[in-house]
């Protein structure tokens, strides 16, 4: 921290993310949807799973959902499925959570890091464009890179803090040079482009996590692969369960991806309220906006930027700011929860120095990892609170 400026002692507790409130509203209904899986002793595969698979298939305006166990097996899944692995390659972004990347890697593939949009933090068609240009080459019907000779299949975008990637540009790109698409819809369920069309239905599958911090979150691990290709489901749903069918026969390799019984219920009782609770982020954000105007802090802040006529369901609020680390600080000892959504952009990885990445080789990603910080935004903040931690930032840069 900078010495010539000592934090104020907290006058308040803003954490990053408080489940406890959302919890409470729900605590009967839940508790009564947990005791009937109990009562019914049904854990693998019941009626809770298919619910929450046709309600989430449903939301995300796609055909089929299959339910899995975590949003990093339905990454996973999603590749097996599409049939990548050794000698492939999967273009993605950089700067997003590991899983997208390490996915990449566990199926036999190789990533390949496209640097991001400084503005969306999202990959971009035109990055896209340049990135295959600068390193692929078209032989016979495949796109190749250049650099490992590994096929280029398919290309993972990450529709970061729950904003869309540009969906329609990059599609029509993707199918032009012959990839399929994995859209890694994380953090972004619900998440639409100005024409209304939601995140997880743009791509061949779509992967959904509901992990606890999500705008859905279960009572532990879970997730999902949406898709509107029958055949595709069908595979899916064959592979998370070791690829058996019929039962112990295997024509495929597969796994355990299975989505429990228990987390389902949880999520059914969930499902009807993601719209108000997602409201209630934007709500949040449209505050935060509004009060990071007003407070005029120049260009040492800056506030996320969503595009026009997007539905961005803010599963984080992420300020680009001068000296990152110190704002930090500081608000941690005012009382105030930050988080650094991510701190090393993934081609600098250490697992993934064999790939051969380099500082400099993703200049946009290297600088959002510096100057990025995840404010609190969940549904149920006071705005005496959303006040306070403006005040907060305000206050480190009055000095
Ligand atoms: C959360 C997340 C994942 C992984 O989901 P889990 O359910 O935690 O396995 C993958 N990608 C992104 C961008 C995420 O935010």
């Amino acid at each position: 921290m900078v010495a010539s400026k000592p934090p104020p002692p907290p006058r308040m507790q803003v954490p990053l993310l408080d489940l406890k409130p959302q919890y409470r509203a729900l605590q009967a209904q839940i508790q009564a949807a947990i005791g009937a899986v109990c009562a019914s002793q049904h854990f693998i595969l019941g009626p809770a799973v298919k619910e929450l698979e046709s309600g989430v298939a449903a939301y995300s305006q796609c055909r089929f959902g299959i339910g899995v166990s975590s949003g990093t097996d339905a990454l996973l899944l999603a590749l097996m499925a599409l049939g990548i692995g050794a000698g492939d390659a999967v273009i993605t972004s950089p700067f997003t959570f590991f899983a997208t990347a390490g996915t990449i890697a566990r199926a036999g593939a190789r990533p390949l890091f496209c640097d991001i949009d400084p503005v969306t933090f999202n990959l971009s068609a035109a990055a896209v464009e340049a990135f295959v240009a600068q390193q692929c080459e078209r032989r016979a019907s495949e796109l190749i890179h250049r650099g490992s000779g590994a096929r280029v299949r398919a290309i993972m975008p990450v529709h970061l803090y729950g904003q869309i990637t540009d969906m329609e540009p990059l599609t029509e790109r993707a199918r032009a040079f012959g990839l399929k698409i994995i859209e890694d819809a994380a953090q972004a369920i619900g998440a639409a482009d100005a024409r209304g069309r939601r995140a997880g239905s743009f791509g061949d599958v779509g992967c959904l996590s509901f992990f606890p911090t999500k705008n859905l979150g279960a009572f532990g691990d879970a997730g999902m692969c949406v898709t509107n290709d029958a055949t595709l489901a069908e595979r899916l749903a064959v592979l998370r369960v070791h690829g058996g069918k019929p039962k112990y026969y295997h024509a495929l390799i597969g796994g355990n991806f299975r989505l429990d019984e228990l987390q389902a219920a949880v999520l059914n009782v969930k499902l009807p309220h993601l719209d108000a609770w997602s409201a209630a982020r934007a709500r949040n954000a449209a505050f935060y906006d509004a009060a990071f105007q007003r407070a005029q802090l120049g260009d040492a802040v800056l506030t996320p930027h969503a595009s026009l006529g997007v539905r961005h369901i803010y599963n984080q609020y992420v300020l680009r700011v001068r000296e990152r680390d110190a704002l930090s600080q500081y608000l941690t000892a005012a009382g105030v929860g930050t988080e650094i959504y991510y701190p090393v952009p993934l081609h600098l990885q250490q697992c993934f120095a064999y790939l051969g990445g380099k500082t400099g080789d993703c200049p946009q990603s290297e600088r959002a990892a510096a100057e990025t910080l995840a404010l609190p935004i969940y549904p149920e903040l006071s705005e005496t609170q959303l006040q306070y931690v403006v005040d907060c930032v305000a206050a480190y840069y009055r000095g």
